[in-house]
C-alpha cells in the first residue's frame, strides 16, 4: 500500500544551492514541495514526518544557509491568483503563496488594480512577503494587506490572520517570532485601494519624475520606474548571489541621531512620526570603508553598501564572518548595534 505522503514525493539529500538566492551550498536532509494547502496536513498526521522539524521555504530570497539542514524543508509551491470582490473603495486580490511575488505585481497591474508598483521586482514568494512586512520605495505590505491564511504545522488547522493579528512592524511580523517555523502561510490577500494614488515621496521616484518630465505617472510608469532605479543599483542575484540589504535600517533616538549628526553632519536619516530616526545602514558601512571590500569569498557590494555578495563559491559562514564584521566596525564607530534582515539558518 502506498503511502500518501510517497505521493508527496519527499526528496532525500536534496542540494539547496538552486534554492537560495546567495547560492550557498547546503543539502537538505529532506525536501518536499507544497502545491495544495491540503499537502501541509497530509505531512503534519504522517506518523514520521508529522513530528519530524520543519523548515518552510519559498524563493530563499532572505536565508543565509550556514549549515545543511536537518529540518524537513517545506517548499512552498501553492499557486493561484484572483479578484475576491471590487468595491468603491477598493480590489480585493488573492493569491497563493507560492506566487512569484514580481509576477503577481505585474499581473495586479494588467488587470487594471494598481497599488502594489512600488513594490516591483522583490524577488521571493507571495506567502513570504507577509513575514519581513516587505518594504520598498515608500510602501510597505501592511498598507495593501487585507488578510492571510496559514496553516499551523502542529494541528493543520487553518486560521485567519488580519493586519493586527500578523503584528507588522518594520520588516518585522508575527511570523519572525512566535510563529516562526511553526505556521505556514498559504494565501495572501491584499486591499488596493481606489481610486489609486501615486506613492512618490521617495528621492529616487522624485528624480526619476524630474528627469521625465511626467508630474503626473500612472501605476505602469511607476512600475517602470522603480524596475529601472532597483536594476541600477541592486546585484542580480542570477549573476551575483545576495539577498538584498543584509542589515535593517537602524532606528535611534532623537538625542542619538543628534549626537551622530554632530560628529558626521552627512549621516542620511529619515525622521519618524514618533520623534525616533531611522539612519540609512548603508551609509554607516559605507562610512566604515567597506564598500567593494572583499573577505574570502564573500564581499560587500560595489554599489550599495547595504548588500552582502557571494563573490563566487562562498558559504554562509563566510557571509556570516564579513556580516559580524561589519556590525563590529559599525558599532565601534558610532556605538550602533546593526541587526540582520535575512534569516540566518
Ligand atoms: C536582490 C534582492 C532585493 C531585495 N529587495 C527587497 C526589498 O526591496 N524589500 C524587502 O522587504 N525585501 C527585499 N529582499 C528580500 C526578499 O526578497 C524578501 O524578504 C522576500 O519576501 C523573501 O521571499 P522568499 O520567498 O524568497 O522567502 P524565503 O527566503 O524563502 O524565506 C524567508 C523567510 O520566510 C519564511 N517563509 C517563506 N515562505 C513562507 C510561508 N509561505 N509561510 C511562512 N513562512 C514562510 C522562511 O521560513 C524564512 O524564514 C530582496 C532580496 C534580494 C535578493
Amino acid at each position: 500500500m502506498s503511502h500518501p505522503v510517497v505521493a508527496l514525493q519527499v526528496q532525500r539529500r536534496a542540494p539547496l544551492r538552486e534554492h537560495n538566492s546567495f547560492g550557498l551550498p547546503a543539502v537538505a536532509a529532506s525536501l518536499v514541495r507544497i502545491e495544495r494547502e491540503a499537502d501541509i496536513r497530509r505531512i503534519v498526521d504522517h506518523p514520521e514526518w508529522g513530528r519530524a522539524p520543519k523548515f518552510i521555504l519559498g524563493g530563499g530570497s532572505n536565508v543565509v544557509l550556514t549549515r545543511d539542514v536537518a529540518a524537513l524543508v517545506l517548499k512552498i509551491e501553492i499557486r493561484g491568483r484572483r479578484l475576491l470582490r471590487e468595491t468603491p473603495a477598493a480590489w480585493i486580490v488573492e493569491a497563493g503563496a507560492g506566487e512569484n511575488w514580481h509576477d503577481f505585481v505585474a499581473w495586479t497591474l494588467e488587470q487594471g488594480w494598481p497599488g502594489l508598483e512600488n513594490l516591483a521586482l522583490i524577488p521571493g514568494t507571495v506567502g513570504a512577503a507577509p513575514v519581513q512586512n516587505i518594504g520598498a520605495y515608500g510602501v510597505e505590505l501592511a498598507e495593501r494587506f487585507e488578510s492571510l491564511d496559514a496553516v499551523d504545522l502542529v494541528t493543520g488547522r487553518t486560521v485567519t490572520l488580519d493586519a493586527a493579528a500578523c503584528g507588522f512592524g518594520y520588516r518585522d511580523s508575527v511570523f519572525k517570532h512566535h510563529l516562526a517555523g511553526k505556521s505556514v502561510i498559504v494565501r495572501v490577500r491584499f486591499r488596493l485601494p481606489r481610486p489609486w494614488q501615486p506613492v512618490l515621496g521617495y528621492l529616487e521616484l522624485e528624480r526619476k519624475r524630474a528627469e521625465t518630465g511626467i508630474p503626473a505617472p500612472d501605476a505602469r510608469t511607476v512600475f517602470d520606474w522603480v524596475c529601472a532605479i532597483r536594476r541600477a543599483k541592486l546585484p542580480d542575484p542570477a549573476l551575483l548571489g545576495n539577498a538584498g540589504s543584509f542589515f535593517k535600517n537602524p532606528v535611534v533616538s532623537v538625542e542619538q541621531c543628534r549626537d551622530i549628526i554632530g560628529r558626521d553632519p552627512e549621516v542620511v536619516h529619515y525622521p519618524l512620526p514618533d520623534g525616533s530616526c531611522k539612519l540609512a545602514a548603508g551609509w554607516l558601512i559605507d562610512a566604515c570603508g567597506w564598500k567593494g571590500k572583499t573577505v574570502g569569498r564573500a564581499g560587500v557590494y560595489e554599489r550599495q553598501a547595504l548588500v552582502l555578495v557571494n563573490r563566487g563559491g562562498a558559504t554562509g559562514a563566510e557571509v556570516v564572518t564579513l556580516a559580524r564584521a561589519i556590525q563590529e566596525s559599525v558599532y565601534g564607530r558610532f556605538g550602533i548595534r546593526l541587526e540582520p534582515e535575512p534569516v540566518i539558518v
